[in-house]
């Protein structure tokens, strides 16, 4: 069986870090804040936002949700996302989706300024990071990598593919990888023979959104696997892309729930400490 990477104990460690550097902070009487902007009903939305905002409690971080409703309209988030960019106050921004149907969320996101932008959803952020300059990456895609990196998995010079090519996931994952000098393939549902394409990979991110996409007859024997994807099936567990038989054949596999999930909320918050301690790109905005 696979070594199992398990991001509960990997986020625990970032979050007890994160006390002790919001300690430090708060002494010098700055308090990390994240703002979350929700417009939905969608309760797996307010799901995540309530568990964002507990793991933020626990961590001396605070949390403040400005929910404007379902029926909120384009102006409206536009006000509120303005308004926090201006507030000296707030640490980070996060737009939650989805948005209301009548609302372009791409006429929004240039307003999070890079600089409060945790999740990198700002396309500049995502230019920032493929031009190799400092920007807050998406924290899932981050995540993928803490994993990796935790369990001191080498990726220089290995071969890396990541099934999924979307800007908040499988795109960064791709520039992390890339970055930290792995061979980098990007697979996504255009991709012909997708197997063919993954049993080359050593490490093998998914990020497809598509239960059981991958199986053994996907993954190399002792290959590294993340699974990024959290599908709710009907009964409402969580599974990922990735078949329970993959634990036979990988070396490594990080489960759903409890492997990427936990550190990306973790990392959201740990980019805020870092946004409130250094504002490093202020000047870029
Ligand atoms: P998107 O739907 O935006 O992107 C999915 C990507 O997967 C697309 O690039 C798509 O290709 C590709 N894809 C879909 N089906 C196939 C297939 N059969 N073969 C190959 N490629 C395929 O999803 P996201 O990137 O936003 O999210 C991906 C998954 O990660 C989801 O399950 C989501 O819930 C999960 N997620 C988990 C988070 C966490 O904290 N654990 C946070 C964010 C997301 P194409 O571009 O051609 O359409």
């Amino acid at each position: 069986m696979s070594t199992i990477l398990d991001g509960k104990s990997v986020a625990d460690i970032i979050i007890a870090e994160l006390k002790q550097k919001a300690d430090r902070l708060a002494a010098n009487k700055i308090i990390p804040t994240l703002a979350i902007v929700v417009a939905t009903a969608d309760e797996s939305a307010k799901w995540y936002v309530r568990a964002i905002c507990r793991t933020a409690e626990s961590s001396k971080i605070t949390a403040k949700v400005i929910d404007l409703g379902p029926d909120a309209n384009a102006q409206e988030l536009a006000t509120a996302l303005s308004n926090l960019a201006d507030d000296e106050h707030v640490s980070g921004i996060i737009l939650q989706t989805p948005l209301p149907s009548n609302v372009n969320i791409d006429d929004l996101l240039p307003l999070i300024p890079v600089s409060k932008d945790v999740d990198a959803a700002n396309p500049a952020s995502l230019g920032r990071l493929a031009a190799g300059l400092s920007a807050f990456a998406p924290a899932t895609a981050l995540a993928a990598l803490r994993l990796l990196k935790h369990y001191q998995i080498p990726l220089a010079g290995i071969n890396a593919v990541v099934v999924g090519r979307s800007r908040i996931v499988g795109l960064p994952a791709a520039l992390l990888l890339l970055s930290a000098n792995a061979t980098v393939t990007i697979c996504h549902s255009k991709t012909q023979d997708l197997a063919s394409v993954t049993r080359n990979a050593d490490v093998l991110v998914v990020a497809a959104g598509n239960a059981g996409l991958i199986g053994p007859e996907h993954v190399k024997s002792g290959a590294v696997v993340i699974d990024v994807g959290t599908n709710v099936e009907g009964n409402g567990n969580l599974v990922g892309d990735v078949q329970a038989e993959v634990a036979n054949i990988a070396g490594a596999l990080s489960p759903v729930p409890g492997g990427v999930g936990p550190v990306t909320t973790a990392l959201l918050l740990e980019q805020t400490v870092l946004a409130a301690h250094h504002n490093f790109l202020k000047d870029n905005d």
